[in-house]
């Protein structure tokens, strides 16, 4: 459930909404905001289902099971509107269609209506002032949950307008703690190190993408300790197809990303309890410590250029050639 998922990961956001929805000093506009991976917008739905919820529990919040709770998951409400700025910016236009729709008399009988504007910075300066000016009537019975990754592309006049709640990003030490109870220790170690948000990790740790890059890190790291020209091998034999899988580009992010935090614990002498391969080599490749730090420049370098990066076989060979001059 979405409200545990909260309370034990985002007290601030959790104890703020459950203060006003307890004593019914809901604002007109929230402003959810923290980096990518934190509920906020799975947060904004929270926030809605409990506007409307029949069942709240004794914080305020929604049954998250209730016809109002599930008809709001599943885009079903006539007063809830979802504008998405992920893709393509939100217009004015885009904002005064649906005040017209939503001036008279809602369509359901609660008569709250509720907006929620996800990527709310990749909206127009004037998309989001006419939807802020026209919240603060005071007839509104309207709700606004802005939701934001990158705060400081928003005008501090819109800021100003909304109550913040904040959304902080996971420690390593809490991921790793909780997911390794859920998966194999390597798996949670490795996800936790790259990614800060569990559900995230849960989804991510079950990806072909994923299994993929787990799969040839093994297999490449145990090989290039032995030459790097084996590397080599493993990395064109085994690597990163656009023709043969279906986002290489991805996999590849996660093979790079591993590679990092591999070569980050060979310099800070870490241990991970997993007993397995991973620990193996890390103890080979401290034997080559000085040759690690390269190792590491020439990952992050190669990471940098990924996206940018047409070919990736090609960028493959390039971070293997490198390689092979930085142990040689
Ligand atoms: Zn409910």
């Amino acid at each position: 459930m979405i409200k545990e998922q909260l309370a034990s990961e985002q007290p601030i956001a959790y104890r703020t909404l459950s203060h006003a929805l307890m004593h019914n000093k809901i604002a007109h506009a929230y402003l959810f905001h923290g980096p990518s991976g934190t509920p906020k917008l799975e947060c904004a739905y929270l926030l809605a289902q409990s506007l409307l919820c029949e069942h709240v529990d004794r914080d305020g919040f929604a049954c998250e099971k209730c016809i109002a709770c599930n008809r709001i998951k599943d885009h079903n409400f006539a007063d809830m509107v979802i504008l998405d700025g992920k893709n393509t910016s939100i217009k004015k236009e885009n904002i005064l269609k649906l005040q017209y729709k939503f001036h008279k008399t809602g369509l359901e009988h609660t008569g709250k209506k509720i907006y929620i504007l996800n990527f709310a910075e990749n909206a127009t300066a004037d998309a989001l002032n006419s939807l802020l000016k026209f919240l603060e009537e005071p007839a509104s019975e309207m709700i606004a949950i802005l939701v934001v990754e990158q705060m400081d592309r928003l005008l501090p006049t819109i800021i100003s307008r909304c109550q913040p709640i904040p959304f902080h990003p996971l420690t390593f030490d809490y991921c790793f703690k909780k997911m390794k109870k859920e998966m194999d220790i390597l798996d949670a170690y490795l996800l936790s190190k790259m990614i800060r948000s569990l559900n995230e990790i849960r989804d991510v740790s079950e990806s072909d993408e994923y299994q993929h890059a787990r799969y040839v890190l093994e297999k490449f790291l145990s090989a290039f300790i032995l030459s790097p020209y084996r590397g080599l091998d493993v990395l064109l034999q085994n690597g990163f197809d656009q023709k043969k899988q279906r986002d290489a580009k991805q996999s590849m992010r996660y093979f790079l990303d591993m590679l990092m935090v591999f070569y980050r614990d060979v310099m800070i002498e870490n241990q991970i309890g997993s007993g397995g391969w991973y620990e193996k080599q890390l103890i080979e490749y401290r034997k080559k410590q000085t040759a690690v730090i390269k190792l590491l420049e020439i990952a992050m370098h190669t990471r940098d250029k990924l996206w940018k990066s047409v070919n990736i076989s090609l960028l493959c060979d390039q971070m293997v050639d490198q390689m092979k001059e930085a142990v040689q």
